[in-house]
């Protein structure tokens, strides 16, 4: 019989809660599986774009992590406040919790500060508050200009800013202001989407395009001029507007960078198949995880689908290593979105972000089936899991 072993998780995000609750099922109960978050609730992300447009609730989204104890997952309420790799050890609320197998999932930090004037001009749609407060703002805009800005990449979920505009725009027609309401999207990417390839990108800008929606690639903002409601861009444009709704940049939590974790790239570097970090015994999934794809150079996007299916390998791969029992796994790079389109339809991207000599990703046309996929996804996601 295997001394009873400690597996603990920083981060109840997607990737956490997914692999806490796979992990539950594998593991006989005296094995110990601790879950550790800032938050009491989880809130389902893709479905901020929703709470944002006034077709869900706050409470419609979010689950108290609490429930998971019902399921035998240990869950710890605080902060991480340090944490060493060499001894998988954590600190949270000033105690120390030591770990046999140690998994960083604790996401991607929103920096908006990083831009001058940013957070006080607009609204941070990546966050709870941020959609929150843009679901009532953008009942109040009836003529003048929606700006939907990616302040810098990498960025989480490399569909939800377009899915943010096209939905605004949708939105737009339904209160019966469109007439008055011009909307642009402002990126540092190429286009929408590149690591899908040329073809999907060009696809999903055209997309875009077809609605009448402005799409500017390549202007990195540099400020914000609250007062003037007017964005500046490293390539010398500005641009006014009467709303802005803006993805924030992104960095890896202060806590991981401080524990010597981050590679350049300023995430941490894993084995793109097991997500090991270089210390033994230390897992890093989803969104804090860098890791970069051989085939173009790029890196793999930050994906709630990703990190689900990296959890699940992790899941596996754990289990086996404590108990001896199943084969092991590797992560083969594979994930699928649903990119919501406005008039309740939504198209689809699937494919192996590990394929050679590029991605292979493929992009299916909007319809309303996609779109009830979309909310059965949500629902099946909330009632799985909880
Ligand atoms: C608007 C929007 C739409 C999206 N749509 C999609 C979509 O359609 N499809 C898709 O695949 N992905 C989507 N995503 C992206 C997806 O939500 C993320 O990629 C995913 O949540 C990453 O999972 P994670 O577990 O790595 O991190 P997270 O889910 O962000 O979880 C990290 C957790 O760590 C906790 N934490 C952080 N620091 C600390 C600390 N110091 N102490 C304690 N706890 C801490 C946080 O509270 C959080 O609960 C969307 C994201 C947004 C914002």
């Amino acid at each position: 019989m295997t001394e009873n072993r400690t597996v603990l998780i920083l981060g109840a995000g997607i990737g956490g809660i997914a692999l806490a609750t796979r992990l539950r099922r594998l593991l006989p109960r005296a094995h110990r599986i601790a879950l550790v978050d800032q938050e009491a609730a989880h809130v389902f992300a893709p479905s901020l774009l929703w709470l944002m447009t006034g077709d869900r609730t706050a409470d419609q989204i979010s689950r108290p992590l609490n429930a998971l104890a019902g399921r035998g997952i240990e869950v710890v309420h605080g902060t991480v406040e340090r944490i060493d790799p060499h001894a998988k050890a954590a600190w949270i609320g000033g105690r120390e919790l030591r770990a046999d197998h140690l998994v960083i999932a604790l996401g991607a930090a929103l920096v908006p500060e990083r831009i001058p004037g940013l957070s006080q001009a607009g609204h941070n749609f990546y966050s709870l508050t941020g959609a929150s407060t843009l679901r009532d703002a953008r009942l109040a805009v009836s003529r003048g200009r929606i700006v939907v800005l990616i302040a810098a990449m990498p960025f989480k979920c490399p569909a939800a800013p377009n899915e943010a505009a096209m939905l605004l725009e949708y939105d737009c027609r339904k209160r019966g202001v469109r007439e008055g309401v011009q909307i642009d999207l402002y990126t540092p990417e190429p286009g929408p989407m590149p690591v899908a390839g040329p073809q999907v990108s060009q696809a999903l800008r055209q997309m875009i395009e077809a609605k009448g929606i402005g799409y500017h690639p390549e202007h990195a903002v540099t400020a914000v001029d609250p007062a003037r409601r007017r964005i500046r861009f490293a390539n010398g444009a500005e641009t006014d507007f009467a709303l802005l709704a803006y993805v924030p940049p992104h960095g890896a939590p202060k806590v991981v960078q401080e524990a010597g974790l981050c590679a350049e790239s300023g995430w941490v570097p894993v084995d793109r198949e097991t997500m090991q970090t270089r210390f033994p015994g230390v897992y890093a999934l989803g969104d804090v995880a860098g890791i970069t794809l051989s085939s173009i150079g790029r890196p793999l996007p930050k994906a709630g689908a990703l990190a689900h299916n990296e959890a699940e390998v992790l899941a596996y791969n754990i289990a086996r290593e404590i108990t001896g029992r199943g084969a092991s796994r590797r992560f083969a790079g594979e994930g699928a979105c649903f990119i919501e389109t406005g008039d309740g339809r939504a198209g689809f991207g699937s494919g192996n972000f590990y394929g050679e000599p590029a991605p292979q990703i493929r992009l299916r046309s909007p319809s309303v089936l996609l779109h009830w996929g979309k909310i059965a996804y949500e629902k099946y996601w909330l009632w799985r899991q909880f």
